[in-house]
């Protein structure tokens, strides 16, 4: 297994590092990350390529037996080649450039940025393409972070109507696909088609989700440029990886098809970052690794795991003594098999000052150190458990096509993408249940449960998978807007909500209302929740029963008589829908109701006390982590605030 720090001896004084590496030894380190961000390092004067410092650092590395993974180092290009063509600098919806100084500002569409990138990349990866001790290419840095999925610039304008003269070929057909007959938008020819900058009201929705479709397949495409020249080039001990950062469902790029160029996934994972008040819900980091094991559905690496509070202007949550190393021991429960801390030590100068790591600015082994030594020591006995395969029979899916949908139409102000995942999925973390998080175009015939959050659109092809999943007993549950648009982002005509689906769920809608931020409705519990109430909001449904069993009405002078939550038998199967953005005390009985009659494993246990199930040769073992401060008794166990274990069940 492989534990180790991401670390920047560039940022130091040169002879800092053989005492630097000496204290990582100690502390159980066997790898280290090293070189992305450093271009200029490797190539001060254009042409000029110069490696010997991290040569030095690899030898230095090599004598306490360090392997190295080393990141081609484009995401932050040299202030030289910004001077000489400014026209890489990508560009905001209002066309101002984005000034050299940040990072990742670069576009992915720029011809000369692609071909500087190649010759960084071709020089880099052939002078150590023999070098015994790297074993993995990290490629550029969290592409389309903070706002880097997106550029309008005159480039990235051209690529895009290239993009749809590709797709669509002939311009009446776009006209009559994006219904540009509405407000007289028909275009005589693809050059007259803008890119969506802020105008009056909004653009075409088809118009908004081409856009995102074309951001995510120009970030995949640079990538793809890099991942081939490495394969091409790389040592064949060498693998290639790239670090996703967190908050994907945020941005204008599929991960998923990155991810299948890549030979394994490596996740940052910060559960706190600069402003929050307090770290991302345990069920919100779980969900983010779910997600990222999803991606290639294997087991993957945290190239990025927090150690210190983080922030760039704005300073986060500290992590409370131990909290940190249970976020280590929550990763690798949930199938992370190695794992680097960001960083070794926090820099002093430059814009992540407050960004801390194992060490900070007084150059002392403390409280950090002494943790991530601890944790070191306490998982690495454990390595064969924490490289087996997890095996899931639940699956929460989403469609990329559909974030994009939303993201261009949310609908409602109290509308969140992610909080819809969480909303399904949350109650089925409470049991401790394993839940994949996958992409759609994945088979998932072979799941017992489907959650699928919010999916408007439903074609026909995903509509016919969904039935012949439900038909041989599979159990669904859907919710709200779910199958109202079709793959273009259109609303699908002549079909009665929600469409394509109308069958397997068993109802009918012929209305709906978004409930804003402040807005709640009430809604009453009928048939076994008889009595029991509660609210929704965001949006709901008015849901009509056609042969589904209503499982929750709306409390309400006009709707009473509409339906909120149903489940409908269809053939073998059962498909549930959750019509409205309803509370999570509702939801959990749904859950638990749907994991008893799956007769799923499952096990109950006290709010923020995380028990996670691995199999391994034929025995369960136990993650069990305390998300809380305070002391918790499971099983005859004392959990400590913070504290990890791993038992036998
Ligand atoms: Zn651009």
């Amino acid at each position: 297994m492989y534990l180790g720090v991401d670390y920047y001896p560039e940022h130091w004084d040169v002879n800092m590092m053989d005492e630097d590496m000496q204290r990582m030894k100690e502390m159980g380190v066997n790898i280290i990350r090293i070189g992305e961000f450093a271009w200029h390092l490797m190539e001060k004067i254009e042409g000029y390529y110069d490696f010997s410092y991290f040569d030095q650092v690899i030898q230095k590395g090599k004598k306490h037996g360090f392997k190295v993974m080393f990141g081609t180092p484009t995401a932050t290009f040299p202030a030289w080649l910004a001077k000489k063509h400014p026209s890489i600098l990508s560009k905001d919806e209002y066309n101002h450039e984005r000034a050299f100084g940040g990072r990742r500002q670069y576009c992915f569409n720029s011809p000369i940025y692609r071909e500087y990138t190649k010759k960084i990349v071709e020089k880099l990866v052939d002078h150590y393409k023999e070098e015994a001790s790297i074993i993995a290419w990290q490629i550029d840095n969290e592409f389309g972070h903070e706002g880097s999925d997106l550029c309008y610039c005159e480039e990235c304008h051209a690529k895009f109507v290239e993009f749809l003269q590709k797709k669509y070929e002939n311009i009446n057909k776009l006209n009559e696909i994006y219904g540009t007959i509405f407000w007289g938008q028909t275009y005589n020819d693809f050059s007259e088609i803008p890119l969506p900058k802020p105008t009056i009201t909004t653009h075409n929705p088809t118009l908004k989700l081409d856009f995102i479709r074309f951001r995510s397949y120009s970030i995949n495409d640079y990538g793809k440029l890099q991942i081939d020249l490495v394969n091409k080039l790389k040592g064949k001990h060498q693998k290639i990886t790239h670090n996703f950062f967190g908050g994907f469902f945020e941005r204008a790029y599929d991960q998923n098809e990155m991810a299948e160029k890549l030979d394994f996934v490596s996740y940052d994972n910060y559960p706190v970052w600069g402003g929050l008040v307090e770290p991302l819900e345990p069920s919100h980091i779980a969900m983010a690794h779910d997600y990222m094991r999803g991606l290639k559905n294997k087991n993957y690496w945290i190239v990025e795991e927090l150690m210190g509070a983080q922030g760039h202007n704005i300073i986060g949550y500290l992590p409370r003594p131990n909290q940190a190393k249970m976020w280590a021991y929550q990763g690798m429960a949930h199938g992370c098999e190695n794992m680097l801390y960001f960083r070794w030590r926090g820099m002093t100068r430059g814009a992540e000052q407050f960004c801390l790591g194992i060490i900070d600015q007084d150059n002392e082994t403390g409280r950090k150190f002494k943790e991530v030594q601890s944790f070191i020591k306490d998982i690495t006995p454990y390595e064969d458990l924490i490289k087996s395969e997890i095996k899931s029979s639940i699956a929460m899916l989403y469609d990329f096509d559909n974030i994009g949908s939303w993201k261009g139409q949310q609908q409602s102000y109290g509308f969140d993408f992610t909080k819809e995942l969480l909303r399904l999925y949350t109650p089925f973390y409470y049991l401790n249940t394993n839940i994949d998080v996958i992409s759609i175009e994945k088979d998932f015939s072979s799941y017992k449960v489907l959650l699928v959050p919010v999916m408007q659109i439903i074609d026909e092809d995903l509509g016919r998978r969904f039935e012949a999943f439900a038909k041989k007993g599979g159990t669904i549950l859907f919710s709200f807007r779910a199958g109202i648009k079709d793959r273009n982002n259109n609303i699908h005509f002549e079909k009665v909500f929600p469409c394509i689906i109308r069958e397997i769920t068993g109802i009918k809608i012929k209305e709906g209302e978004a409930l804003q931020e402040d807005h709640k409705v009430f809604i009453i519990g009928k048939d076994k929740y008889e009595g029991k109430k509660g609210t929704c909001s965001v949006w709901r449904d008015l849901i009509i029963s056609e042969s589904a069993k209503v499982l929750y009405g709306y409390e309400d002078k006009f709707y009473k008589e509409n339906a909120c939550i149903t489940v409908n038998q269809y053939e073998k199967g059962k498909v549930y829908y959750v019509g409205a953005g309803v509370e999570e005390d509702i939801l959990k009985d749904i859950a638990k109701e749907i994991v008893i009659d799956k007769e799923l494993r499952y096990i109950e246990s006290p709010k923020g006390l995380e028990v996670y199930v691995r199999d391994y040769n034929d025995e369960e073992w136990l993650f069990i982590n305390n998300h809380t401060d305070e002391e918790i008794i499971f099983n005859g166990n004392i959990m400590m605030a913070y504290e990890s274990k791993i038992m036998k069940r």
